[in-house]
């Protein structure tokens, strides 16, 4: 579904990916970790159509990117750092303004259950600059999984979330990805992501440095991994 090869993405004269490999299939569930600065939100950009490659192949869907860009991103739900709803709008009304702009039918049902999903029915009719961080997070997640995209993006989608809605996400999540939806997610909670994942890749400074099996691996193996890859990288 997701086919990156030989990505490379430079900043002026800055290469912050440098040949970058990865392959995820239909349906797989694959969390991203690195560093910070290692690229992992550049590459998640690249994949989401809002950042050119400068070199590589990248594809979704049998579909080459930037090419095909426009056609791709209606597959495509991200929750990124930037919450991409309107402040004087309530949660409702941001879901609503979403719903069209996808030409979805069913709205009043799509956006009454997204709001319940995310636990924010209570205060759909508030403005959104009212809104805690939270809850602003919240209400980005449902944007994002709305039109129930193939492919979903996440970029730290845990930050700022308490308790109760972390484990509202950890659900969505699982119920996304039982669906068949194929999700990358960037992380700093490695066990987290562990947990959650069929692969977790490790990026370090512009490259994927290893690719471990999810679930089936003990969380210790592999923050030893993560730490050995990391370090020697480090070392040179
Ligand atoms: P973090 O874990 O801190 O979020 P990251 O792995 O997501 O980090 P990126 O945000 O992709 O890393 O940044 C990788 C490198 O690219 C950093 O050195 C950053 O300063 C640089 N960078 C990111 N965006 C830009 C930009 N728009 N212009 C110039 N340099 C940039």
């Amino acid at each position: 579904m997701i086919k990156i090869d030989g990505l490379v993405k430079s900043y002026g004269h800055l290469p912050v990916l440098r040949g970058v490999d990865l392959h995820i299939e239909a349906g797989e569930f694959v969390t991203l970790v690195g560093a910070n600065g290692a690229g992992k939100t550049t590459l998640l950009r690249v994949v989401a159509t809002l950042l050119r490659p400068t070199a590589g192949k990248v594809s979704i869907g049998g579909w080459p990117l930037p090419t095909h860009a426009e056609k791709v991103r209606r597959h495509i739900g991200l929750v990124s750092h930037h919450a991409l709803l309107y402040g004087d709008l309530s949660a409702a009304e941001n879901l609503h303004f979403f719903a069209r702009l996808f030409g979805l039918d069913r709205r009043e049902e799509r956006v009454e259950s997204a709001l319940k999903q995310v636990g924010l029915a209570a205060r759909q009719r508030d403005p959104v600059r009212t809104f805690s961080r939270g809850m602003t997070q919240r209400l980005t997640i449902a944007r994002a999984t709305l039109h129930e995209p193939d492919v979903l993006l996440f970029d730290e989608p845990y930050t700022g979330l308490d308790q109760e809605a972390s484990a509202l996400l950890d659900d969505l999540l699982r119920h996304q990805a039982a669906q068949g939806r194929t999700i990358l997610m960037i992380t700093h909670d490695l066990v987290h992501g562990l947990n959650l994942a069929d692969r977790v890749a490790i990026l370090d400074r512009g490259k994927i440095a290893a690719v471990a099996t999810g679930r089936e691996m003990e969380p210790a193996a592999f923050l030893r991994l993560y730490t050995d890859v990391t370090r020697r990288k480090r070392d040179r």
